[in-house]
This record gives C-alpha cells, sequence and structure tokens, in this order.
C-alpha cells in the first residue's frame, strides 16, 4: 500500500559503446548495437507536482540506484511477450535547476517488440509512470510525517500564506515502470495512484477505478491508431 506512481515521459535515444556495456551487464549473451533499441524515461523530479508533493533531490539520487535492473511494464493493451524492456542505467540530472530522475531503458529488436518499438517512435507510447515507495513524507507546514501520523493539514491548501506540499523523503524501494498508451489529450491515461502507508487510511479514493471508464476507452483509441499506422503503408 506505500506505493507511489507518478506520471513520466518517454524519448528516443541512440546506444553509444558505453550505453552498450551498461545493457550487457543486464542481459545473459552480449548483445550488438543492431539489435537493441534504447530510449530514455524522463521520471519524477524535485518540483511539487499536481498532487502538492515533491521528491527531494536525495530522494531522486536514492530510486536511481533502486530502478537499475527493473523491469518496464508494457500498457496492458499490448501482448505480454513484448513485456522485454528493462532499466539499465539510471541517474539525476539537473536541467535549468530541477532535477530529475532518468532511466535508460533497452529492448531487444525482435518481432514481438516491433510493435511495441513502432508504437514509441510514433508517439503512441510516450507516457508512462513510474512506481515507488518512500520512507516519508514530510508536511511543509508542520513536519508531521504522514507514514506515522496524519496532520490537519491538506496538500495544496495555504496556511498563513504558505502552501501546504508533502516532501517525498528517503527512497524505499523502486517497482515497475508502466509504459500508457496515450493518444491526444495531455496527461490524459496516465495512471495515477499514491499511498504513504502509515496511519492515512488505504484505498478511500480510489484513483484508478475512478477513472477506469475513461483509460479504457483512451487506451482503445491508441490500440486502433496503431493498428492504422501498422497497416496502413506506412510501417516498414
Ligand atoms: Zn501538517
Amino acid at each position: 500500500m506505500d506505493r507511489i506512481l507518478k506520471a513520466a515521459t518517454v524519448v528516443k535515444q541512440a546506444a553509444g559503446e558505453a550505453e552498450l556495456a551498461l545493457i550487457n551487464a543486464q542481459t545473459l549473451r552480449p548483445l550488438a548495437a543492431e539489435e537493441v533499441y534504447t530510449f530514455r524515461l524522463a521520471a519524477c523530479d524535485d518540483q511539487v507536482d499536481r498532487d502538492f508533493e515533491r521528491f527531494t533531490g536525495e530522494t531522486l539520487e536514492g530510486l536511481a540506484t533502486l530502478f537499475v535492473g527493473k523491469s518496464v511494464l508494457m500498457d496492458h493493451t499490448w501482448r505480454a511477450e513484448s513485456q522485454t524492456a528493462r532499466v539499465y542505467a539510471a541517474g539525476v540530472e539537473d536541467s535549468g535547476g530541477v532535477k530529475r530522475l532518468i532511466l535508460r531503458c533497452y529492448m531487444p529488436r525482435t518481432e514481438q517488440t516491433a510493435g511495441t518499438i513502432t508504437a514509441i517512435d510514433a508517439g503512441i507510447l510516450r507516457e508512462c509512470s513510474v512506481g515507488c515507495a518512500v520512507r516519508r513524507a514530510i508536511c511543509s507546514v508542520c513536519g508531521a510525517d504522514q507514514t506515522k501520523t496524519c496532520c490537519p493539514h491538506i496538500p495544496g491548501r495555504e496556511y498563513d500564506g504558505q502552501l501546504c506540499v508533502m516532501e517525498l523523503d528517503g527512497a524505499r524501494d523502486a517497482y515497475e515502470v508502466s509504459l500508457v498508451a496515450v493518444p491526444a489529450q495531455p496527461g490524459a491515461g496516465v495512471i495515477k495512484s499514491k499511498r504513504y502507508g502509515g496511519a492515512e487510511a488505504p484505498e478511500t479514493d480510489g484513483p484508478q477505478g475512478a477513472q477506469a471508464p475513461d483509460d479504457t476507452l483512451l487506451l482503445a483509441q491508441a490500440a486502433q491508431e496503431l493498428e492504422e499506422k501498422r497497416y496502413g503503408g506506412n510501417f516498414t
């Protein structure tokens, strides 16, 4: 129940020699550059997000270590045999004062993964969610750790001019990375749920359940869009 899921975005990346060495640390046999497809996931950063939470820089560094070797799950509209992507390297990159966790992922180029690779290249699989757990969620107003107690402050509200934000502190575990098919609307279809655990009631708001009809529709549209691309003549 302590799982936190955050939205992230997918960016293409070429595999050089140094990257290939890191990839081959994860494989059973060495792969050549032409055998692998690589992409980057811009995952969580240290800015306040739409849930009025922010990861601390130290937490992002800890998550980078924990995510290496983790599987990248494809959206459930994708076939199980295509679920072969993996995080081979991760790090925190600083861009304009924003620290962001970047996950570098690879998958072998096979007949089974061709559709998924096309979907990433076509921008259909361009969002993902990352699941992780933190040790503490600290209220910025009173300093109460929400994993141990519940304070009266509500994230996003102001108290005497101070915005209440939950600081996600201390990387505890990294679970899955899931690619999500999202056709047009920005931010739509992103799987989002969070749990601190501790004293907070675990399953009250049920974000995934509440959004299920919309998600199902969006995924169906994305799948249809991919099929059109695949059979529309643009696909080699
Ligand atoms: Zn508080």
